[in-house]
């Protein structure tokens, strides 16, 4: 006989009757879900995300939930999943965020089906894998052992699970806004954050994202009624975007700092050493620094920390190859400081330009969002929870470049925290991209990390 690995047996248990009572809140248990939940094609437009929030709600009824605990919302041909555990309410309520879809994976250039979860060389390979059914399935796992276990949370517990985060993000601005009347005071975002370690497996650094810089796009357009090639007028709506598009390029926005890039320049800087480190430490101190604003501008990883940055991404101009242009389009991606409204860019970016004749316009709302502020209880339970999973890592905040579930929660005034239970190599981080993985080791810290984090915030 054969000897099967142990997750085999329960991921066979699983295919067939789905929940499964057995040791929750292990790692064995654990990587069966996440496995299990891999084989869930929940790319946009595949109707995949109800199955996938079905089996979750019947892993968790069965782990001890009520049917009644649990709804399941069709939004489009996705939907929201959404988990309430009454507490005492001695505490105003919490909620736990993540997403249940996962970004396009063409399987022709995957190594390996990217839809069938894989265990090899100590990782899980598949899409989603990491981003974000790792933590979704840790803190699905978390909660059934808890619940088994007999604890009772000293405030409701919202669990949050979105549908389309990956794309247009209608479920999570649908779900803020649920967590909003329910008087949820603080959201806990999976999808964000998240720990680094070396070759060793040692940890070194653990990033608590509190803030996002706001994402935009927007169009900068020249147009006019050309004419024959053979006749030039003398203006040409293509030279006239060129230039305009020379000017966008070469500019730099002021410089900013807040609490939160404050505290991760000078944990980042102490520990980068060198010029760079000297120059987070410098900027740290005085944000007007110019040598230090040098050598971070120089930094494509540190540059999008200390302030607005704004790049052309996409052009497109003329009709016909003897024709002049009647119509010349740039479009523009911004990721905007945490506090500076998307208008405020718009009319700087106008003001760049310099030319009457070409118009920056934004065709969408974006959601912009301050800084959540670093509430002790928060720091001290995301402290707790890093040390008890990874002994020696320390949180430190940090903003994201955007755009997470989080922003529709800090728009309604929700504090946000990026708290994912992940610790990988930066080698391994294939997220969005080909081979995505994770290691297998990562699980069982995980799940320390959650149940900490969950019982120091609600016990
Ligand atoms: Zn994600």
């Amino acid at each position: 006989m054969t000897a099967f690995p142990r997750w085999l047996t329960l991921f066979s248990l699983l295919a067939v009757a789905a929940p499964v009572a057995a040791a929750p809140g292990d790692a064995d248990f654990a990587k069966a879900l996440l496995m299990k939940g891999v084989g869930f094609d929940t790319v946009k437009g595949r109707g995949k995300v109800p199955p996938y929030a079905a089996y979750l709600k019947s892993v968790l009824v069965a782990g001890g939930f009520a049917d009644s605990d649990i709804a399941i919302e069709p939004v489009g041909e996705m939907a929201n999943f959404h988990l309430v555990w009454k507490g005492s309410g001695k505490k105003p309520p919490l909620a736990i965020a993540g997403h249940m879809d996962v970004v396009e994976a063409n399987p022709k250039d995957w190594v390996r089906d990217p839809f069938t979860a894989i265990e090899a060389d100590g990782f899980v390979f598949g899409r989603g894998a990491g981003d974000n059914k790792f933590d979704v399935t840790m803190v699905v796992s978390t909660l059934i052992a808890l619940k088994s276990q007999g604890f009772t949370p000293n405030r409701d517990i919202h669990l949050f699970l979105s549908g389309d985060e990956e794309t247009e993000g209608v479920t999570a601005e649908l779900q803020a806004k649920q967590a909003k009347a329910a008087g949820v005071e603080l959201l806990l975002n999976s999808d964000g954050g998240g720990g680094g370690i070396d070759a060793a497996g040692k940890p070194i650094g653990y990033s608590l994202s509190a803030a996002e810089k706001t994402y935009a796009d927007y169009q900068v357009t020249v147009t006019n009624a050309g004419g024959h090639s053979s006749r030039p007028t003398g203006t040409n709506a293509i030279a006239q975007l060129a230039a305009a598009t020379t000017r966008l390029a070469d500019y730099k926005f002021i410089p900013q700092i807040n609490d939160i890039t404050r505290a991760s320049l000078i944990a980042q800087g102490r520990s980068t050493g060198g010029a760079t480190g000297a120059a987070m430490l410098a900027f740290a101190a005085n944000p007007r620094d110019a040598a230090a604003i040098a050598v971070l501008r120089a930094e494509p990883g540190l540059v999008g920390q200390i302030g607005t940055t704004c790049v052309p991404t996409l052009v497109s101009g003329g009709h016909a190859p003897n024709a002049l242009p009647q119509k010349a389009v740039l479009t523009v991606n911004c990721r905007i400081f945490p506090g500076v409204k998307v208008e405020t860019v718009r009319a700087e970016l106008e003001k760049v330009v310099a030319d009457p004749a070409v118009k920056v316009t934004t065709g969408q709302e974006w959601v912009s969002t301050p800084a959540s502020p670093l509430r002790p209880d928060v720091m001290a339970a995301v402290t707790r929870a890093v040390a008890a999973a990874r002994p020696g890592a320390v949180p430190v905040p940090a903003m994201d470049a955007g755009a997470s579930d989080s922003v529709y929660y800090r728009a309604l005034g929700i504090p946000s925290y990026g708290v994912s239970g992940m610790f990988m190599e930066e080698k391994d981080v294939f997220i969005h991209g080909l081979n995505e993985r994770i290691p297998v080791a990562a699980i069982a810290p995980a799940l320390v990390h959650w149940r900490v984090l969950i019982t120091e915030l609600a016990k």
